[in-house]
């Protein structure tokens, strides 16, 4: 299988975040990335791609433009300066005050866990080239492709920033392959993919399943509940379901073919793009869900049965010394 990456996603570095008023070290580490490159080293059966650099409007199919320009802006940083913004206009954003880096760095953003630094905005690009090549490719061959998208994107909205996610690389990816079909979004990060479903909330092309922690109790707190369907033409295409943390796996598999089997009366896609979060597994750092590496070879399995061409785009998953072999684990069930 080939896998999309480039280095430049390594250059975003973030030591700390803020957690319940708390400083903590920062979720989205560097080495995630070793340790899945090591897991692929040792199986030896992938093909390391280093993808070209999307064109700009494959980020504008998304994103907003002054959004963009606010993300690019942080490369004025200096070296070791980073801004973990704390001041959210969450009403009546007034255009008049100008949004800035670093002291009106919460504009564009909804936590404050998620920090900028100078490499940040290269590093994001990097991760949704990943993610736009590995579309291009199953696009053009049928084959299945994975994209080790780092930093994440499911959190992300057409004009906000947060959960460790700047460009939302599933959007640029569903945005380009819909222009040759219907696609279907599976998103099993143990977080809800707020910024994936506002993105696509009024659509009928692109349709969003998301299995995920019960909002009620795990970030992000505010959407992610069985209620939100969608709206205008999206009205049932968007698919919620919420389960309580500490699940077993067995409740789990349930409850996620359930939503496939809903998801697939609406709609029978052309492509499928997996926002894949390894954040389920027991013992994640902040995951609370119980699966195991022989769980991640059972899930790669079972959505390898939907049989249609399929994008696999990294998510979360924090627990490092276990990434890597998850990861590999469900690509070899996928492949099997
Ligand atoms: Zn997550």
């Amino acid at each position: 299988m080939k896998i999309f990456y480039s280095s430049l996603q390594k250059k975003h570095v973030i030591k700390k975040e803020v957690y319940n008023g708390k400083a903590h070290s920062y979720n989205d580490k560097v080495s995630r990335i070793d340790s899945i490159l090591k897991a692929f080293k040792i199986a030896g059966n992938y093909e390391i791609v280093v993808p070209d650099i999307l064109p700009y409007d494959a980020l504008l199919s998304v994103h907003d433009e002054d959004y963009l320009k606010f993300l690019e802006s942080a490369q004025n940083l200096k070296n070791d300066e980073i801004i973990c913004p704390y001041v959210f206009p969450c009403d009546n954003r007034i255009s008049r005050h100008e949004p800035f880096i670093p002291k009106r760095a919460g504009y564009y953003c909804f936590d404050a866990g998620t920090s900028l630094m100078n490499h940040t905005w290269s590093a994001a690009v990097a991760s949704a080239s990943a993610a736009y090549s590995a579309a291009m490719h199953t696009k053009k061959t049928g084959e299945a492709t994975y994209a080790l998208c780092r930093p994440p994107g499911h959190h992300a909205s057409k004009n906000m920033f947060g959960g460790y996610c700047y460009l939302n690389n599933t959007a640029i990816a569903a945005k380009y392959l819909v222009r040759s079909g219907n696609v279907m979004i599976i998103d099993f990060d143990f977080h809800h993919g707020n910024g994936t479903q506002s993105i696509f909330y009024d659509s009928s092309d692109i349709f969003y399943l998301s299995i995920h922690a019960h909002p009620k109790i795990e970030y992000p707190y505010f959407t992610g509940f069985e209620d939100e369907i969608g709206i205008d033409d999206g009205v049932n295409y968007n698919l919620n379901i919420p389960l309580m943390p500490l699940c077993s796996p067995k409740e789990y598999f349930i409850a996620l073919q359930k939503g496939i089997k809903k998801a697939f009366k609406i709609m029978d896609p052309d492509y499928i793009i997996l926002s894949a979060g390894f954040d389920i597994e027991a013992g994640d750092p902040i995951g609370h869900f119980n699966m195991s590496i022989d769980d991640f070879y059972i899930l790669g399995k079972e959505l390898k049965l939907l049989n249609k061409p399929t994008i696999i785009l990294q998510e979360g998953g924090y627990l490092v010394a276990e990434l890597g072999k998850n990861v590999e684990s469900f690509l070899n069930g996928f492949q099997s």
